[in-house]
């Protein structure tokens, strides 16, 4: 009977429409957490620095970039939490994501940047997910998807590459994407958007020559009767930076974290992540004594260690090995050892007080007994050479999201 009902139930999913398979990970949830270890949302932040990139957008419409689960903080609580404070627009880089999106009820438009769908053009359509086309091949697989699945004409952006040499249509290019897309009367073109490779940096000489090579690639799709309705280019740092990158559409991600693109370009911004974790043990070692594997770190004195539960599985990077800093007690104490894999050792012997279960924050802001003191995504990613958008990003599904609403 059993096995029966197994056919049988096998059967019937085989016959069901064919769904790719997507990656769905699952990460270690709030009530399941064990280790005082995790990631704290600060929604209230999220949604301060939400409006102030929508004052600094003036007459362009935000559209918020949640790729990368929301760059690390959750991107269903975010998007929802976006959404309930008016956003109208959401962009993510794969499909995988913007079909998380809508299966958690997010209604709002949501651009999928990353250009790529696979065999899996009938799921984009399905859930109204805005795809944005790169080249003709894509323009003929939606087209053909749309026509099977006898919709209305499907809204598509097309992204033009004008400096990164990355993703997009060539601006020499640009007639051939738009010939293919007027021979096929079921897609209807949107925007038209590109992507900036030097905001964050420097002049703004390379902006205004890509916004040169982005109105004229607009100007070819009008040419051909496709005039699209917006045009968006600005990430976080143009849009913080110039008005002329503003457009009808702006589409920042890294401020919306309460991150800087570059120091001193917005004061205003608010950190949405801080990471916290708790002494889970503590030893005096006498001078002389190693710390971590390999025996990298040695107490110059009688010392006194503190040991975290959060390694480099956890997203805390191995760079910071005999680098990186964590505050307790409100206090700056320095990590010392190589980071492993689930714990990593401090310094804590200039810290007076420090007791098990006293907490530890990797980033963010801390007040304690002993004064009050924050480490910032910028800070850390100085450390590894790196940005904080990789630091951001990195914090592992291992680490429990917790959601605080003001
Ligand atoms: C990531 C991304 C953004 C957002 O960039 P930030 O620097 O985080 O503001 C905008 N547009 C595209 C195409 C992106 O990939």
């Amino acid at each position: 009977m059993t096995v029966l009902r197994t056919a049988l139930e096998s059967r019937t999913t085989a016959l069901a429409t064919p769904m790719p398979r997507v990656l769905r990970p699952q990460r270690a949830m709030p009530a399941d957490a064990v280790r005082p270890t995790r990631a704290e949302v600060h929604l209230g932040h999220l949604r301060h620095n939400f409006q102030v990139l929508r004052r600094a957008a003036r007459h362009a419409e935000v559209w918020c970039v949640l790729k990368a689960d929301a760059y690390g903080h959750g991107s269903k609580a975010v998007a929802r939490s976006l959404e309930r404070a008016g956003a109208t627009g959401i962009c993510v880089a794969l499909l995988e994501e913007g079909i998380e999106l809508r299966d958690a009820g997010i209604r709002v438009p949501i651009l999928v940047m990353g250009g790529y769908y696979g065999g899996a053009t009938g799921e984009l359509l399905r859930h109204e997910l805005t795809p944005v086309v790169h080249d003709v091949t894509a323009v003929e697989a939606i087209a053909d998807e749309v026509r099977y699945q006898a919709t209305e004409p499907v809204p598509v952006h097309v992204k033009i590459d004008t400096a990164m040499s990355r993703l997009g249509a060539r601006p020499e290019h640009v007639d051939a994407i738009g010939e293919a897309i007027q021979r096929r009367p079921e897609l209807a073109v949107e925007g038209v958007m590109t992507h900036f490779a030097c905001a964050d940096g420097g002049d703004l000489e390379s902006v205004d020559h890509q916004l040169e090579l982005l109105d004229q690639a607009t100007a070819t799709l009008a040419r051909l009767g496709l005039p699209p309705r917006v045009r968006h280019a600005a990430n976080s740092a143009a849009l913080l930076r110039t008005d002329r990158a503003l457009l009808e559409r702006v589409r920042p991600g890294i401020a919306l974290y309460g991150v800087e693109p570059f120091p001193g370009l917005c004061a205003q911004l608010r950190p949405v992540m801080r990471v916290r974790t708790e002494v889970v043990a503590l030893r005096e070692i006498p001078a002389g004594q190693p710390v971590g594997y390999g025996a990298t770190w040695r107490a110059a004195r009688p010392s006194r260690i503190a040991t975290v539960p959060m390694g480099y599985a956890d997203g805390l990077s191995r760079g910071l090995s005999n680098r990186g800093q964590m505050l307790v007690r409100g206090r700056r104490v320095p990590i010392v050892g190589l980071v492993s894999m689930d714990l990593t050792m401090i310094d804590v012997t200039d810290v007076p007080g420090v007791a098990l279960r006293d907490e530890c924050v990797v980033l963010g802001h801390q007040k304690g007994p002993l004064g009050e003191d924050a480490i910032s995504a910028v800070e850390v990613a100085a450390h590894l050479g790196s940005i904080p958008w990789e630091v951001l990003t990195s914090v592992s599904r291992r680490v429990p999201r917790f959601y605080r609403e003001p």
